[in-house]
């Protein structure tokens, strides 16, 4: 394959160069990045807490895996590329087609229930707009093993706790797409227009939907929406349809449970989710306020997708946060992250000192965050500076001091000094 050269222009330009970043992505700055942290931190404790461990997938893998079962929207969106010699691999969209993989080709022999989470990037090449990213990142559980509606529940409540634990603001939407299958199964519409069907409901493409189907009732059916009383109007509704009513039940189910688990939800039968590998339960999160893209959160059952890769049946269920929408909704809803506070700048005062200072910072560094400076500043501008990063002491090092062995230490906030031994600081500090 013939590696398409740099164009000549830009080696032959003079610096400085103007390199922008590709469109959809981002730089994070420091505080940025303390922010997400914070939250991934927080949202992992959750995950954690019920016995989840992480996993990493490959940031590539074979187009193919992602165009079986995936759906249309997924595939149009990827970043596929050829490599040197010649496979078609795609840089990773979504997580769960990989863990399906990695479950046939790791996994397999593995004690079930498979309790797994992800935090890592995903690519699309999508138009990009406020909340819609080319690069992003997913934060995902799924549950691999367990098929009874409890599961499903944990799944749920694992979500929603993450979120409550937080502090936000946010409207949890359940559906059932063995609903809708069953219905359209029922009607014998084939299983091509079925997954059409579902991504223009999930799309709100109405028009295409009018195309593809003409049944009132499934229109009816998606219109269903409210709390947990309007799941006897489905199952009224569906009389005739004993697959469909099936899943109603099963929903009816998943929702006792959730109940037991303190979990607030809203039922919304029009719910279809645009990945494909969906058969059961399905739920969105939403924050109002966000915008267009004020999804924050989408999962749901899929128990046919492991089979496929494994030729075993083994059901599954799971989620992906939107990671970078949930970090925007924490900005719109003002809540608070704390900042990770360095707790000492050491200024030397002269060159002669210099040498000492460095052993003193490193010395504290076991126990605490040690800031020295490395711009032979003057006093006045360290401190300054240690003012600016909300430093909570300067330790002063000056020649005189430390004939006598002594340092001053500084309460940034205060503006109090005293002097301390040398030998007693490290005590000093840590108390
Ligand atoms: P999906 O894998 O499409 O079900 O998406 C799961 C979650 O990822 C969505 O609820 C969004 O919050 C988030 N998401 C999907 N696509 C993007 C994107 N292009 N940029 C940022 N977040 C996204």
């Amino acid at each position: 394959m013939q590696i398409k050269k740099f164009p000549k222009k830009i080696l032959t330009r003079i610096p400085p160069y103007t390199i922008k970043k590709p469109r959809g992505t981002r730089d994070f700055s420091p505080r940025e990045m303390e922010k997400r942290e914070y939250v991934e931190d927080s949202i992992i404790g959750v995950i954690e807490s019920y016995s989840y461990r992480k996993i990493l997938t490959p940031t590539f893998e074979h187009a193919e895996l992602f165009q079986l079962k995936s759906g249309k929207e997924i595939e149009e969106h990827m970043y596929v590329f050829e490599d040197k010699s010649g496979r078609r691999l795609s840089l990773r969209p979504e997580a769960t087609a990989s863990v399906c993989r990695m479950f046939a080709e790791e996994l397999r022999g593995s004690r079930l229930p498979l309790k797994l989470y992800y935090s890592c990037p995903m690519f699309r090449y999508e138009r990009p707009q406020m909340g819609r990213y080319r690069e992003f990142w997913q934060l995902g559980i799924e549950l691999i093993g367990p098929k009874g509606p409890e599961s499903d529940a944990e799944v749920i409540a694992i979500a929603y706790k993450s979120l409550k634990k937080l502090g936000l603001k946010f409207q949890l939407e359940i559906g059932h797409l063995g609903i809708l299958r069953g219905l359209m199964d029922a009607l014998d519409v084939d299983e091509e227009i079925q997954n059409m069907v579902i991504a223009s409901i999930d799309r709100g493409d109405l028009k295409n939907l009018k195309k593809l189907i003409d049944k009132q009732i499934l229109f009816d059916l998606m219109g269903i929406k409210g709390d947990k009383g309007i799941i006897e109007q489905a199952d009224n509704l569906l009389d005739k349809y004993p697959e469909a009513r099936k899943s109603v039940n099963e929903l009816r189910e998943v929702i006792h449970w959730l109940d037991l688990m303190n979990v607030e939800y809203k039922i919304d039968l029009g719910i279809a989710r645009g990945l494909e590998y969906y058969t059961g339960t399905v739920f969105e999160i939403r924050v109002p306020g966000l915008g267009a893209q004020d999804q924050i959160c989408g999962g749901g059952r899929y128990d046919d997708l492991i089979e496929l890769f494994s030729g075993v049946k083994v059901p599954a269920v799971g989620f992906a946060f939107g990671f970078d929408r949930i970090m925007k909704a924490i900005d719109l809803q003002e809540i608070k992250i704390p900042r990770k506070v360095t707790d000492v700048v050491i200024a030397p005062v002269s060159d002669t000192v210099r040498e000492e200072a460095v052993k003193i910072a490193s010395q504290l560094r076991d126990e605490l965050s040690v800031d020295m400076d490395l711009m032979n500043r003057k006093l006045e501008k360290i401190l300054e500076y240690a003012g600016d990063i909300g430093a909570r002491y300067t330790i002063i090092v000056g020649p005189e001091d430390l004939k006598k062995r002594e340092v001053t230490i500084r309460n940034m906030e205060s503006g109090k000094q005293k002097r301390i031994r040398i030998e007693n600081l490290r005590e000093e500090m840590i108390k």
